[in-house]
């Protein structure tokens, strides 16, 4: 019974339950939906829905590549879109550890620009959502909620990442922005280097000595920055984060 219960609930064949909201965490009748939309009161998922947008402050994506389903990386974007989850990253890395960012490329109006962040716990989204409320990006309020999607790979679309979806940017399953190789071993690789360090000074206070002392500017050793927007531009679009929050 139970079993036969979960091979319904969010499908097509549930009446109840809304089928997008369960595997999309958004769906585009919004609030009006006549299926049910079940929020969760926690979750290891953040969205923060329609916040990246590709025509910011870097190249812009040509919406016949979108609707062709052409994949993003082939833009000149990619280096806008990389340094945007770079500075999630750094955003939201002390909220705890994250397990993975993804970014809709749908075009319909409640999945563009998505962004889903999994945290490794609940109490890392917890983190994130009080720290997120009420600010602003982009010169946009940042619309922040937790997510009931935890398996991405339930709600991808497969044809995308094999460059082949025809539904394009109206598809309904997630068109996740690749990022680049390099880019997810900067970004992951931190937790790596984390746990070296904690296993170090786990050492080093087990045989008394104390524990070695890094400075951020360690941490940050041999990174890369993301391409296409400087240093600055990046600094200054981040300001606002908190600057437009204020008035
Ligand atoms: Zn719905
Ligand atoms: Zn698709």
């Amino acid at each position: 019974m139970a079993e036969h219960l979960a091979s319904i609930f969010g499908t097509e064949k549930d009446r109840v339950n809304c089928p997008f909201y369960f595997k999309i965490g958004a769906c585009r009748h919004g609030d009006r939906c006549s299926r049910l939309h079940n929020k969760p009161s926690a979750s290891q998922t953040v969205l923060l829905t329609n916040m990246y947008r590709a025509e910011g402050a870097g190249g812009t994506v040509d919406p016949r590549d979108a609707a062709s389903g052409k994949s993003a990386s082939a833009s000149a974007g990619q280096g806008h879109f990389e340094a945007f989850v770079e500075d999630l990253f750094e955003e939201l890395d002390e909220c705890g550890e994250i397990e993975g960012v993804n970014v809709c490329d749908n075009a319909t109006d409640h999945m563009a620009g998505n962004v889903y962040v999994k945290f490794v716990d609940e109490d890392g989204a917890r983190r994130a959502l009080e720290k997120l409320q009420g600010r602003y990006y982009d010169g946009r309020p940042i619309l922040v909620e937790y997510s009931p999607v935890t398996d991405f790979k339930e709600s991808t679309c497969r044809q995308y990442e094999e460059n082949s979806c025809t539904r394009g940017g109206y598809c309904n399953f997630m068109h996740l922005r690749p990022i680049g190789r390099s880019m997810r071993k900067q970004l992951y690789g931190r937790y790596l280097e984390r746990r070296r360090r904690d296993d170090d000074e786990r050492r080093d206070r087990r045989s008394r000595s104390p524990p070695r002392k890094r400075s951020r500017d360690d941490e940050d050793d041999g990174r890369v920055n993301a391409k296409g927007m400087s240093d600055d531009a990046r600094r200054a679009m981040f300001a606002q984060w908190n600057e437009e929050g204020a008035d």
